[in-house]
């Protein structure tokens, strides 16, 4: 593929001004969110989280012509997509932003509305800063080319594509050895099975903290295996490759305007149906009806759609409370801690280079670069995931020695001109009290064996939405508008 078409627009909008874009509204309810004031007393469906998954549940609903709400906690819709202006006026993702090959559902929702999508620069060469004797590399290809690493590597991701290939992604508890990946950590497993564990180990880091916000010891394999075998849809196999690669994989494409658009337009079709600055606190059920109850008053519905990060709904009072099960599942599904650290400049400077701006590292604030630029490269953004243990390390240091660090990290792979930005920004999702912690909600050994069964089995009149209760591309927004869909329908068939 030549660079030209690599980076061609999709979407079909893309001759389209962003913000000059209609969105259809549903029944030509054309007002906006409320922010303050009573909320209706009575309607079919209370949707309990303004992400794409509750915001997608909500107008599937609606578009049955049931009456639906949307209660947000925050004064904002999108929950894990954030767009931020930058100073020169452009936007980049805080939160979610990358889409890529299977996961259909997002792509289609986002063409629908009107998003157009750009691919990620991919021209030229990755690094991999080695604090070994090879130093710094440049590199095609997934794996970076150390020798001591490059075996283990190869069998390692072999071994997970052939187990992803086997589990059911519906039910990964039911797998003949579900237990024994269930009893270890994907850590345990490389120390035991590996010829270069801290070397292997080590790189490893690199994809779980972005992809998790965890190291390898804080994550069953059991759910890596799932979460590799999620990196598909129905007539594509997950794949680690999928999961992991920029080309062809997951971190494909990313939205011109930011993802962002995507719940904001979902919002703004569904009009007074979303209530921001309505936090629930308390949800009673019995035979008849819901009442779901918010800072802004109480919802009496048939029907409930929980779309918040599992750590908000064991937040929730729940009359009666969760089944002890249900409750043991959330108890343990902690978010990953992960903050983005952005540097930009006036244009990205690692293309003149022949580097296309993606990067590994084995230490250092920068585990994980990405080019973060926007479409029409003005102007260069360098992106840092911060992870796991590195974000233990260098999280809850000062702004000035992370930023310090981070650039440092930059200049490593790219060169001294990354130490001098024209802005630096950063996001700490551990800090979000409505999400805390980011991307997704993880899983140790023993909690998808004993309480998995439990993810999506509705409480009483509450079925449950959000993007970890998906069965394909969950943890991402794929996953949450899947998950928004099929409780939709749960909800519809029944109500
Ligand atoms: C840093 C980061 C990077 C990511 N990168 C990617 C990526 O590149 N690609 C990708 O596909 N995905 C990515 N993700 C994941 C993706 O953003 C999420 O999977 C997706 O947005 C989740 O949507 P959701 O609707 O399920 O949940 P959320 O977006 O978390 O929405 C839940 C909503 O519920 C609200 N809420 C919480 N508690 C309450 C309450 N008590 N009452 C009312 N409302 C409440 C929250 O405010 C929030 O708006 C990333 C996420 C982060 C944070």
């Amino acid at each position: 593929m030549t660079a030209m078409t690599r980076r061609t627009l999709i979407g079909g909008a893309a001759a389209v001004g962003v913000g000059a874009l209609t969105v259809g509204v549903l029944d030509g309810a054309a007002e906006a969110a409320t922010t303050s004031g009573a909320l209706p007393a009575n309607v079919d469906v209370v949707v309990v989280g303004g992400g794409i998954s509750g915001l997608v549940a909500a107008r599937q609903v609606a578009r049955t012509g049931r009456s639906v709400l949307v209660v947000e906690a925050r004064d904002r819709v999108g929950g894990r997509v954030l767009n931020h202006r930058l100073g020169t006026g452009d936007t980049i993702e805080s939160g979610g932003a990358f889409v890529g090959p299977t996961q259909d559902h997002i792509i289609a929702l986002a063409n629908e509305l009107k998003v157009p999508m750009f691919e990620e620069y991919v021209d030229g060469k990755s690094v991999y800063n080695s604090s070994g004797l090879l130093g710094r590399q440049e590199y095609d290809g997934t794996v970076p080319p150390d020798p001591l690493i490059l075996p283990d590597a190869a069998v390692l991701q072999y071994q997970l594509d052939q187990w992803a290939s086997e589990i059911d992604v519906d039910a990964p508890w039911a797998h003949p050895r579900a237990k024994e990946w269930d009893s270890q950590t994907l850590g345990d497993y490389i120390r035991k099975n590996t010829v270069n564990p801290s070397g292997i180990g080590n790189l490893i880091n690199c994809w779980t903290q972005p992809g998790f916000g965890a190291d390898p010891d804080q994550l069953s394999l059991l759910f890596v295996i799932h979460y590799v075998a999620c990196s598909g849809n129905e007539t594509n196999k997950g794949t680690f490759e999928r999961n992991s690669n920029t080309a062809d994989g997951a971190q494909e494409r990313r939205f011109i305007g930011g993802s962002q658009l995507i719940p904001l337009r979902l919002a703004s079709q569904l009009g007074s149906r979303v209530a921001l600055n309505a936090p629930v606190t308390r949800i009673d059920q019995n035979s008849t009806h819901a009442v779901v109850r918010t800072s802004r008053g109480a919802v009496t519905c048939k029907r409930v759609i929980m779309a918040v990060p599992p750590e908000l709904s064991r937040a929730i009072q729940w009359g009666p409370d969760l089944p002890a099960a249900h409750r043991a599942l959330l108890n343990h599904m902690n978010m990953g801690d992960l903050m983005k650290c952005d540097a930009v400049y006036d244009e990205p400077f690692w293309r003149a280079d022949g580097l296309n701006g993606f990067g590994l590292s084995d230490h250092g604030a920068v585990r994980a670069a990405f080019d973060n630029s926007p479409a029409d490269a003005k102007p260069g953004v360098l992106l840092a995931f911060v992870g796991g243990s590195t974000w233990k390390q260098y999280g809850l240091t000062t702004l000035a020695a992370r930023r310090s660090a981070v650039l440092q990290g930059f200049a490593e792979m790219f060169g001294e001109k990354a130490l001098h930005p024209i802005e630096y920004v950063e996001h700490d999702w551990t800090k979000e009290r409505w999400t805390k912690g980011a991307p997704v909600a993880i899983m140790a050994p023993g909690t998808l064996t004993t309480w998995g069964r439990e993810l999506r089995k509705p409480h009483l009149r509450t079925h449950w939405a959000g993007t970890e209760t998906s069965t394909y591309w969950t943890g991402y927004m794929d996953g949450a508008v899947r998950a928004g869909q099929r409780a939709a329908r749960e909800v519809i068939a029944l109500t």
